[in-house]
């Protein structure tokens, strides 16, 4: 991204004090902690495996235990300058986990992580995709305190269960669009409701990079959600 000190600008004009600055690959985990030297105290780094690799790619998978292995000595190595494991979880989508097998190993690939923010005494960035259930059943059996369920789209009920384990959920700009998910939102007690941009992905316009001055839109379509 060749204008990332102007989208730091805007953010920053917006009244942003600090972003945080999600990996979904090891790959992008030395990337993501220079960005936080050069921007000391505004760019926060949160490093984790996504259950879905290759975004974007001709290589897009489900994720697998090989594609964890190279970030286990990243996690040690940097373990003083994140602030949070994540993204991590389970997409289910079909078109991603078709198999079992996939959803098994993902679900491996999660509960290391969950293991590692633990070891590390971190709170952990989630995401799930048709796997509501699933994904808030293991970390409450992990016995997981800290968890924030980022533009979460699941039943109310499974959002309750994770309402009861002290969980929070964002959401971003994107669900202005959507009518479902704010009687959702409505339902879950304010005080476990974070923003999010989720940038580039999830802007208010489908077709435009979202970046995080647009933290603002998210928390119009919160207000609007709660009527
Ligand atoms: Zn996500």
């Amino acid at each position: 991204m060749d204008d990332i000190d102007d989208v730091i600008k805007r953010a920053k004009e917006t009244g942003v004090k600090t972003l945080i600055s999600v990996t979904e690959e090891a790959s992008e985990f030395e990337r993501v902690i220079q960005l936080s030297k050069i921007y000391p105290g505004l760019v926060a780094p949160c490093l984790g495996i996504h259950p879905v690799q290759g975004c974007g790619s001709q290589d897009q998978h489900s994720v697998t235990m090989q594609d964890l292995e190279p970030a286990l000595p990243l996690f040690q190595k940097y373990r003083e300058d994140i602030v949070a494991v994540g993204e991590i979880g389970l997409d289910f989508t079909p078109w991603y986990a078709p198999h079992i097998q996939q959803r098994e190993e993902q679900q491996a690939v999660f509960r290391k992580q969950l293991d590692i923010s633990k070891d590390l005494d971190l709170p952990v960035n989630v995401h799930s995709r048709s796997a509501a259930k699933v994904t808030i059943g293991i970390l409450k059996e992990q016995g997981i305190g800290c968890a924030l369920l980022h533009n979460f789209a699941g039943r109310l009920s499974v959002a309750m269960e994770g309402v009861q384990a002290g969980y929070y959920f964002s959401f971003p700009p994107a669900v202005c669009r959507n009518e479902q998910r704010a009687r959702l939102i409505k339902q879950i007690p304010l005080e476990h409701i974070c923003l999010e941009t989720d940038s580039p992905a999830l802007g208010p316009d489908k077709h435009v990079r979202n970046e995080p001055k647009n933290i603002t839109l998210s928390s119009s379509a919160m207000l609007l959600s709660y009527g």
